[in-house]
């Protein structure tokens, strides 16, 4: 069994203890033996980050350019390879694990022309013969906490745009998913960059990700995982004034009106509740469908449903994968009973499932008749389960549908383009889908959220410098 170990300064150093990665489609399928960091070993990466910062903070922006381009096309060569990796230790399908792979070789070669494009401004000054310079500077040593469900795509996002505008990184991933972060580690690792400038520490949160929020060498931290943790580190940042990026659940709602085309609406509220497992913070598990509609769009839900097929991950045929991990599954499973007792009408799925090897699997839930104030339409469940709610008219279907703490993405269905032009003003999220499924978004514009699901400046596209760039205002009598 491989064993796989943290990189600090550039060296592969071996843990106190292993994590053992398995693949929640075939629990018998060991992917290897992931290495766990302390305290000590945190504190060590950062020392590292911190003796790299001077000479990569003032490198050129040529050879920060360069490194990227490698990094992302070496992702993209070998995306078959790398996305497999992650069907296999998160479980989504493998179309959707190269989707993802190719997405962070994608965000890699963005980056590598943003280091070309940093610019400044210059203005005349309110006094004579002075000149005012606007420059952006590197934040300096970046802590990254991700989550499992995105596990190379997230790490990419955060380490591309932190690399290329000259910080240095020390990466913690999900503990479940580290396999394809460890990939990153070791492409980063031989793509010229120098020792110290990433730095991969995996392990748990309460011990590692707790050690880079608190630890004063770290200058800012961004986190990508659930509101609770998002609050406890925002608390931690706070205190220590480190400049903080959250992104956070969401409970995103997906609006199905009278005059929808049907096929296109079924089509994407099934992609954007069950696909990836339901395991995506954009994914839809509200939909909120208008009077007229709504028997017909039971039906033609419940018939799509009945066709998708939920097996190994791997397997070409496969629509939906199991859930991550069995903490996952009990999760999804005491929502849907949850669901019953509050008095939704189970119309599809919801029963655990037995395929070919012992797997987290789960047939994809529909609840019908369920209010907004049910806990399974306030609460993010995180897995491929939904719930419609009957609405009287779009009037109606807004209200609904922005009546949640959480503000990440939504969507509605409508050949009108009065009420997809209302939505698009007056939905209170950061990202809106007409006709779309709320989940599936570009890599080269911002990405976020409002309420309870972001905090701090948005990720992605050329919206990533606020974060990880500083602003500097300088002064000059010419
Ligand atoms: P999570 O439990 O909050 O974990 C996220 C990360 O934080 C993991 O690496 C975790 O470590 C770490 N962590 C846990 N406790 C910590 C602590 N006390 N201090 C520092 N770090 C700590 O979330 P998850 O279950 O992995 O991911 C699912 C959540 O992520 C969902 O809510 C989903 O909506 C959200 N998400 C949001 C976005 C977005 O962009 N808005 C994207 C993807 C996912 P462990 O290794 O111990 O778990």
């Amino acid at each position: 069994m491989p064993s796989l170990d943290n990189l600090i300064g550039g060296q592969w150093r071996a843990g106190q203890r292993y994590t053992r990665n398995t693949n929640p489609s075939d629990l018998d399928d060991v992917i290897g033996d992931y290495a766990q960091a302390d305290a000590a070993q945190v504190d060590e990466a950062v020392q590292a980050a911190r003796q790299a910062f001077p000479a990569w903070s003032r490198s050129s922006i040529q050879d920060r350019a360069d490194a990227l381009n490698r990094i992302g096309d070496e992702i993209l060569a070998r995306r078959e390879e790398l996305g497999t990796l992650l069907s296999r230790e998160e479980g989504k399908t493998r179309a959707e694990g190269i989707a993802e792979t190719t997405r962070a070789g994608h965000i890699f070669k963005f980056f590598a022309g943003e280091c070309l494009r940093l610019s400044g401004e210059k203005l005349p000054s309110v006094r004579p013969g002075v000149e005012v310079d606007i420059t952006r500077e590197p934040v300096g040593v970046i802590g990254m906490i991700t989550p499992w469900n995105f596990p190379i795509a997230i790490p990419a996002w955060k380490a591309a745009p932190a690399l290329a505008y000259g910080n240095c990184v020390v990466l913690k991933p999900a503990d479940l998913t580290p396999g394809c972060a460890w990939a990153l580690a070791e492409i980063i690792s031989r793509s010229g960059i120098a020792p110290g400038v990433f730095n991969l520490v995996m392990g748990r949160g309460s011990v590692v990700g707790d050690a880079i929020v608190n630890h004063p060498g770290i200058d800012a931290v961004s986190f990508t995982g659930s509101r609770e943790t998002g609050a406890r580190i925002a608390q931690a940042c706070a205190a220590g004034m480190k400049k903080a990026q959250l992104e956070m659940g969401g409970k995103n709602p997906q609006i199905v009106l009278d005059d929808a085309d049907l096929d296109l609406a079924v089509d994407l509220c099934v992609q954007s509740a069950f696909y990836s497992t339901g395991q995506r913070c954009t994914a839809s598990s509200r939909l909120i469908v208008t009077d007229g509609i709504y028997a017909r769009f039971l039906q033609a839900m419940r018939e799509r449903m009945a066709a998708l097929r939920v097996d190994n991950a791997l397997n070409r045929e496969t629509d939906v994968g199991p859930a991550a991990s069995a903490d996952q599954l009990e999760q999804d499973l005491r929502y849907i009973e949850l669901g019953k007792a509050e008095g939704a009408r189970l119309v599809a799925g919801g029963q655990p499932l037995e395929r070919g090897a012992r797997g987290h699997y789960l047939a994809p839930a529909l609840f019908a008749d369920s209010t907004p104030q049910m806990r399974i339409n306030c609460e993010e469940i995180f897995g491929p389960v939904a719930a419609v709610i009957r609405v009287a008219d779009y009037e109606q279907a807004l209200a609904v549908a922005n009546d949640t703490p959480f503000g990440l993405s939504s969507g509605i269905a409508t050949t009108s383009l009065k009420h997809a032009t209302h939505f698009r003003q007056h939905s209170q999220a950061g990202m809106v889908m007409v006709n779309l499924p709320t989940a599936g978004v570009d890599y080269h514009v911002p990405f976020g959220g409002r309420k309870g699901s972001s905090h701090g400046p948005r990720e992605q596209g050329r919206y990533a410098r606020e974060f990880f760039t500083a602003v500097k205002t300088a002064y000059v009598r010419a």
